[in-house]
């Protein structure tokens, strides 16, 4: 760390405390309040002396992990404090409980009030400090600590509070279904690990970061509690749910919760679409380029989503899937033709109370077609046109088989995810041919108005050209993802300008 030698960041606090621990009152009170008051000034005097903009990156790292350590020792004391605080505002304590006497309704609160945080961070550390610190049970007798190795490198600041909670909630859930013998040298094996130290050998290792530990700590409970796997399982299958919760600002949510094998299917499913900069993989020159070009400035959040609808098109297109009716699961939109046609107002989907917008309901009407029905003036349907059915299935074969996914480079929805768009418009007296229609994922069918990608045909060959913010030049070039004219790769090798 670039810190002046002369004033190395340990040596105020520890001469304050000290001198403070020399004082001959010997009542606590003075003790911490001038420990407290020197660590306050040591800490502010890193901040001035360290000049972080100057310092070197090795200098930089070394100061973040030295930090760390302080933040460590902080937080040991933080958790035994704030457990106190609550274990004095026990419930049992009456009138005489220190909350009580605060006017305060609990001992969370109390710390909430004193410290200003926000009262689930007061919950945690007390909670945390509970699990894992001796107890008195009786005036003068303090029991052992729950879990001693866990305290004891707390106390030390070896254990930061992320890596103590991951430990204690594992041992929290086999509580009292696990031998004590095996208690013992799990607790021994993590928190080994999370300070570096090898539980068998003793050799210093590489210390496990607190997310390592969390695995670390599922991997013992398996262990610890082996029928708790299946009891978590069944639990788990009765409490597999898809719940519709609510609206809110022109989105229906959903809540998902899934058992450990279908979440891994959709991840699965999830990365493989996604672009490769959202998976956090290293990039080879080619996807680089890809990304580039296509230009996706959409969060993982908001990918995902379009991935889940690319899936749903999918899904209902399937042989496979259950028919309503004799037809395959279809969504009905109603929109008034005359708005349809201006392009403003909205449409209405059957079984969704919230309004969509008329881009969507264009897209709907590209992908999957129109059928009329005219009411007369008393709101009875006097007609109903035929069905323009949108692309069949063999003419969408034949598209696959030409584009061979979204046509806009860089993306990689596969085709069998992809929605068939009427290069010119249908209403416009676009032709519902193999040459008039192309894949399009989900996301880009919907922005295609307006993200500035630019569709066109010639002589039924897609051709595609990027919007000005990606290339200055917007060249046409033939798009094609099918297997068989790899030899056309312009397509998703171009760069951007
Ligand atoms: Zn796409």
């Amino acid at each position: 760390m670039d810190i002046p030698t002369e004033q190395p960041i340990g040596r105020p606090a520890d001469d304050a405390a000290g001198q403070a621990v020399r004082q001959p009152s010997g009542q606590p009170e003075g003790r911490v309040a001038a420990a407290v008051a020197a660590a306050v000034h040591a800490v502010r005097e890193i901040a001035t002396v360290g000049e972080i903009p100057g310092m070197s990156d090795d200098a930089l790292l070394a100061a973040v992990a030295a930090i760390e350590d302080v933040g460590r020792a902080v937080d040991a004391v933080r958790v035994a404090v704030s457990s106190e605080v609550v274990e004095r505002s026990r419930p049992s304590l009456g009138s005489e409980r220190l909350s009580r006497r605060k006017g305060c309704r609990n001992g969370y609160e109390l710390l909430a009030r004193v410290t200003l945080v926000a009262e689930r961070t007061a919950v945690a550390r007390a909670r945390l400090g509970a699990s894992i610190l001796p107890r008195q049970s009786l005036p003068g007798e303090v029991l052992p600590a729950k879990l001693p190795l866990v305290a004891e490198a707390l106390d030390a600041g070896a254990l930061g509070l992320d890596a103590v909670s991951a430990i204690t909630s594992m041992f929290a859930v086999v509580a009292g279904r696990a031998e004590p013998g095996l208690m013992r040298a799990a607790e021994r094996a993590l928190v080994g690990s999370a300070v570096g130290v090898d539980a068998d050998t003793g050799e210093q290792v590489v210390p496990f970061t607190a997310d390592q530990t969390r695995v670390q700590a599922v991997q013992w409970q398996t262990v610890l509690d082996p029928d708790g796997v299946q009891v978590d399982e069944d639990h788990a299958r009765v409490g597999r749910a898809i719940t519709k919760t609510g609206s809110h600002g022109g989105l229906i949510r959903y809540r998902m919760e899934l058992l450990p094998e279908i979440a891994g299917r959709l991840e699965r499913l999830f990365d493989a679409c996604l672009t490769p900069k959202v998976t956090g993989r290293f990039l080879t020159p080619e996807e680089q380029a890809e990304a580039l070009v296509t230009g996706d400035e959409r969060t993982p959040a908001q990918q995902r989503h379009d991935v889940f609808a690319a899936i749903l098109d999918a899904a209902s297109r399937s042989a496979q899937m259950p028919t309503i009716g004799g037809a395959f699961p279809t969504v009905l939109v109603s929109v008034d033709a005359k708005e349809l046609q201006a392009g403003t107002g909205a449409g209405w989907i059957d079984g969704i109370e919230e309004p969509v917008s008329m881009q969507a309901v264009k897209q709907f009407a590209c992908t999957g077609g129109i059928q009329k029905g005219y009411f007369g003036p008393n709101g009875r349907l006097i007609a109903l046109g035929s069905p323009d059915r949108g692309f069949t299935a063999q003419q969408r074969r034949g598209i696959t088989l030409r584009d061979g996914g979204c046509i806009i480079p860089g993306c990689s929805i596969p085709a069998g995810w992809c929605e068939t768009h009427h290069v010119e418009e249908h209403s416009r007296g676009g032709p519902t041919h193999i040459d008039n229609g192309v894949l399009l994922c989900w996301h880009h069918h919907h922005t295609i108005e307006s993200s500035g990608w630019e569709i066109r045909m010639r002589s039924g060959v897609p051709y595609v050209r990027p919007p000005v913010w990606i290339e200055r030049e917007r060249t046409w070039r033939r798009a094609t993802k099918a297997r068989t004219r790899c030899g056309t790769k312009t397509a998703t090798t171009i760069s951007r300008t």
